[in-house]
């Protein structure tokens, strides 16, 4: 079966979420839309236009903002007819939040109604299905309907930082980072800088050689140069997905982490042992000797006050 979908334990980030896009623009290009449906309760967070305005329309590409994909739709003479005078001027953008559990794929056979786990269904004319689905019990995954022209005005996308990758030049990272909060949440903060989350932060700090409670405020030239460098990680692992992931996406994406979930094992640089700091829906992973000055900060009322 032909099957495109992203799944991981963790939340998709900027490599994943691009090799997605790729791998999506890839197959659903020029694609005719038959009709679109959301089973999902609460999944659209528009209203108007409505799905229904997709029909007929063909996909002209999807792309990455940040970790969310987008989905264009241009108009054809037969969805323009239907079309309402506010949306016939041009393309439609389908804004889609994975959340940590949804997935999107397309599929060769549309979904079965009792597929529990189907938020957004987009039925191509050619029989095939771009398919939200997410897993578990809750449902976060999250989609928009927009014209593809005021995508930027949205309120998520006019807040992101800047994207993590390709980097920013140094002073706009240096400027986004300036800020009295500890490395790990500042980085993950989309406003600040865009794309990274609970997996790569840990890539990156360890990479930077810099710890997790260090503040963006306290960082110095040498140790700002290092953490701008350290971003290639990111482009790092889309050439490793190029490389190892051909034209259907596996159930689970093989991201070549180093340090995040890998607690007791040598530390690839320096064979230290890597450490862990739990909180409540996640952990951070760092190297102490390069990273926290050999301090072990394992306690959990220390990561409490921490986090
Ligand atoms: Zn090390």
């Amino acid at each position: 079966m032909n099957c495109f979908q992203v799944y991981s334990l963790a939340m998709p980030e900027l490599p994943e979420v691009e090799i997605t896009a790729r791998r999506l623009d890839s197959a659903l290009r020029g694609a005719v839309v038959e009709s679109a449906l959301a089973p999902g309760m609460n999944v659209m967070k528009t209203f108007e236009p409505p799905l229904e305005e997709l029909t007929g329309r063909r996909i002209s590409g999807v792309r990455r903002v940040g970790k969310m994909p987008v989905i264009h739709f241009t108009s054809t003479n037969s969805s323009e007819r239907r079309s309402s005078p506010r949306s016939t001027s041009g393309e439609l953008a389908l804004l889609i939040h994975l959340m940590s559990a949804g997935r999107l794929q397309v599929l060769e056979k549309r979904a079965s109604a009792k597929d529990r786990a189907s938020r957004v269904l987009v039925r191509l004319g050619d029989g095939r299905e771009l398919r939200l689905r997410e897993f578990g019990t809750k449902q976060r995954a999250w989609a928009r309907l927009l014209a593809s022209d005021v995508v930027a005005e949205d309120e998520l996308v006019a807040t992101l930082g800047p994207e993590a990758w390709p980097p920013p030049p140094l002073e706009a990272l240096a400027a986004a980072v300036d800020q009295p909060r500890h490395l790990h949440p500042l980085l993950r903060d989309q406003r600040v800088i865009a794309g990274i989350g609970r997996s790569w932060v840990d890539e990156i700090l360890w990479e930077a050689r810099l710890s997790p409670f260090k503040q963006g405020g306290e960082l110095v030239g040498a140790e700002l140069q290092r953490l701008h460098s350290a971003l290639h990680v990111l482009g790092d692992a889309i050439e490793h997905y190029e490389r190892v992931i051909g034209d259907q996406l596996p159930d689970k994406l093989p991201m070549p982490l180093r340090v995040h979930r890998r607690e007791g094992e040598p530390c690839p640089r320096c064979g230290a042992t890597i450490e862990a700091v739990f909180f409540a829906e996640h952990q951070t992973n760092y190297c102490p000797e390069e990273q926290t000055g050999g301090r072990v900060l394992k306690d959990r009322r220390l990561s409490r006050l921490l986090k």
